[in-house]
């Protein structure tokens, strides 16, 4: 499916200001003007960025920041979650995309998960042809990044 990505990302940000709200963190989504159409799977892509959100708004403590955001390049679109939360230690880092693995449960807002999320994000993400990241300072936030190629076939 060609999806366009914009209205996607609005949409799927969407669906979580009631949570957010609840939590007391402001989400929001900043996307690019010009239109782009993205070949993806968009039911796992939402589960792609459903996750993302899901996490970084239970990450973060009160007040806090969500904000997910659309950089469009030549060959396809990179979107950014990025959160004022609690970050993720240096240490645990290269850990988070395996499965099962959660980083200092003590701090999770709420029940927390089956730590399985980022790694099926990962798995959707490189069924794709693209690429998933994470960036984090501990008690400044986290971004977590994933770039999706705009067309399959080529790749
Ligand atoms: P699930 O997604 O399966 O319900 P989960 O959210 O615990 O469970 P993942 O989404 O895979 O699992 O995340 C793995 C771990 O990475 C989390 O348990 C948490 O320790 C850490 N983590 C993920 N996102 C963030 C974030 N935005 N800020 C801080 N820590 C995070
Ligand atoms: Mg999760």
């Amino acid at each position: 499916d060609m999806t366009p990505i914009q209205s996607f990302i609005q949409r799927v940000t969407y669906k979580f200001q009631g949570v957010a709200r609840e939590s007391n963190v402001l989400l929001s989504s900043e996307v690019e003007q010009e239109a782009a159409m993205i070949e993806m799977d968009p039911d796992r892509i939402e589960q792609v960025l459903t996750n993302l959100i899901d996490n970084a708004i239970r990450y973060t403590p009160e007040n806090g920041t969500v904000k997910v955001t659309q950089e469009e390049f030549e060959d396809g679109v990179l979107i950014s979650v990025t959160d004022s939360g609690t970050g993720i230690q240096d240490e645990d880092l290269p850990f988070v995309f395996e499965r099962f693995y959660k980083a200092d449960k003590a701090r999770t807002r709420g029940k927390s998960g089956t730590g399985l999320g980022l790694a099926i994000a990962k798995n959707i993400i490189e069924a794709h042809h693209g690429r998933i990241s994470v960036k984090s300072k501990v008690g400044q936030g986290t971004t977590f990044s994933f770039y999706l190629p705009r067309i399959q076939s080529t790749k």
